[in-house]
């Protein structure tokens, strides 16, 4: 599918991963999204959560539900704990 495009990683699913992502839809690249946690979470709303106003689940939406028209990307469910920008290397937690 991407073999030869260039590859992109973006780690961190929250807004600003997100419009990262999505502003790279139509470009030709590969784009790989690592997060942590499979969700985007609206932090904004955290209090109306706190306060019982919302669900949990009316301000975390699945990432790959957000992102699952766009075709030239990957989504990564992992925590980042190295970055080596030279060897165009991240390392996650789980050793991969
Ligand atoms: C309670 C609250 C209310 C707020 N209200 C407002 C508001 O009204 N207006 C406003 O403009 N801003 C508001 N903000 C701030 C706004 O939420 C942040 O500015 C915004 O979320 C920052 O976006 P970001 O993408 O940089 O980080 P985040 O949205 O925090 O996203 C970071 C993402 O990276 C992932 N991540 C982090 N570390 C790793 C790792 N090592 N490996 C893999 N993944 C990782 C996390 O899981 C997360 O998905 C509020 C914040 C809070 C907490």
């Amino acid at each position: 599918m991407s073999g030869d495009l260039p590859r992109i990683v973006v780690i961190g699913g929250g807004f600003a991963g997100l419009y990262a992502v999505r502003g790279l839809r139509s470009a030709p690249v590969h784009v790989t999204l690592i997060d942590r946690h499979n969700h985007h979470l609206f932090a904004p709303l955290l209090y109306q959560v706190a306060t019982g106003a919302l669900a949990p689940a009316e301000i975390a939406q699945p990432l790959r539900a957000l992102l699952r028209r766009q075709a030239n990307m990957q989504i990564l469910l992992g925590k980042t704990i190295d970055l080596a920008p030279a060897n165009q290397r991240v390392r996650l937690e789980d050793g991969s």
